[in-house]
């Protein structure tokens, strides 16, 4: 059979919130319940954001709340020279290219366009999509930008990408879905899985590598999924859509493709999501106002097959509650 690893790939641009507990959570859940293993993978490709002093709260916090890691914990920040060969390959297949955009520029060729600003397209995460300025600028034209050594960042070319991805796999590109209540339990049978069609044209033309770092989320977590064997990919519900593109790159790239579980986003009571941005930081607090580790996770949600039935898109009200107590 084969071995189970899944992950919990925090970015440490913050303190956990507890969103990042109850991925965390599944991800071990989900492993143990396989007789697998979770690795933790610490995301500090943002070299301007991440910082050591979250890395750190990130460890002490899982470790407080009773989930462990075998070690060493990959950490991508060792790994620019590895995305690095990637990205050339990328380049090599033609499907990058030089973007010198910035964001005024981008925002003025918008809002000059027709409809403005409202009638441009967004993304599936509400972003507006990428105008493809420099897309198709001469080759002389870009010869001479690369002269003039201004920054860039590098794009995929969205549509030549999936085309290329199609015609190297002979027919349309899928992924396999697999999260229900039943992903909980031991038992995942094929018929809980569903292939998913990858249509990744409503990004536009996403970045593939920032102007100083050789990579960019996407390209960094299908390289290292694959790196460390990952099997199944348990993350929030958000990353759903962002799988069209990781599976292109997967394609293009040849490297394997692990089966994803998305599961839904646990919310405040009042429906709002967390997020680092609303102050939602630092579920430790609650250690303050004599919440043991195994209490919170009691209160976590909990989908059928792993413990009692409650509400899966909704916190305990005692635990909400007890946030908000922390938070104000
Ligand atoms: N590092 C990403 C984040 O913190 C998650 C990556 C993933 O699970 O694919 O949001």
């Amino acid at each position: 059979a084969m071995e189970i690893i899944t992950r919990f790939a925090p970015s440490p641009n913050g303190r956990l919130h507890l969103g990042h507990v109850f991925s965390a959570y599944i991800a071990a859940q989900f492993a143990r319940a396989r007789n697998g293993i979770c690795l933790l993978r610490i995301e500090d490709i943002d070299i301007g954001r991440a910082r050591e002093e979250h890395v750190d709260a990130i460890s002490s916090d899982l470790s407080w709340i009773g989930l462990s890691y075998a070690a060493p914990v990959l950490r991508q920040s060792t790994r620019f020279a590895v995305y690095q060969t990637h990205l050339n390959r990328l380049r090599e297949l033609g499907v990058l290219y030089p973007c010198w955009a910035t964001r005024s520029e981008i925002r003025q060729h918008i809002e000059a366009a027709p409809g403005g600003l409202k009638a441009w397209p967004r993304d599936p995460d509400g972003a507006l999509v990428y105008p493809g300025l420099y897309r198709d600028i001469s080759l002389s034209k870009r010869q001479a930008m690369m002269w003039e050594g201004r920054d860039y960042a590098w794009r995929l070319d969205i549509k030549k990408a999936q085309a290329m991805a199609e015609a190297d796999n002979g027919g349309p590109l899928f992924f396999t879905e697999c999260y229900s209540t039943e992903c909980y339990s031991e038992d995942l049978s094929m018929k809980q899985k569903k292939q998913i069609q990858v249509d990744a044209h409503k990004f536009g033309d996403v970045v593939i590598a920032r102007k100083d770092v050789p990579t960019s989320y996407h390209l960094s977590v299908v390289i290292d999924d694959a790196f460390q064997k990952i099997s199944h990919v348990t993350r929030g519900a958000d990353l759903l859509a962002a799988t069209h593109i990781q599976r292109i790159l997967q394609a293009l790239l040849e490297i394997p493709a692990p089966v994803y579980a998305h599961h839904p986003l646990i919310r405040h009571l009042d429906g709002r999501r967390f997020s680092k941005t609303a102050g939602d930081t630092g579920f430790r607090e609650l250690e303050a106002l004599g919440w043991s580790p195994d209490r919170i996770i009691e209160h976590l949600p909990r989908p059928v097959g792993l413990g009692d039935a409650v509400s899966r898109d909704t916190l305990s009200k005692q635990l909400s509650e007890a946030l908000t107590d922390v938070m104000s």
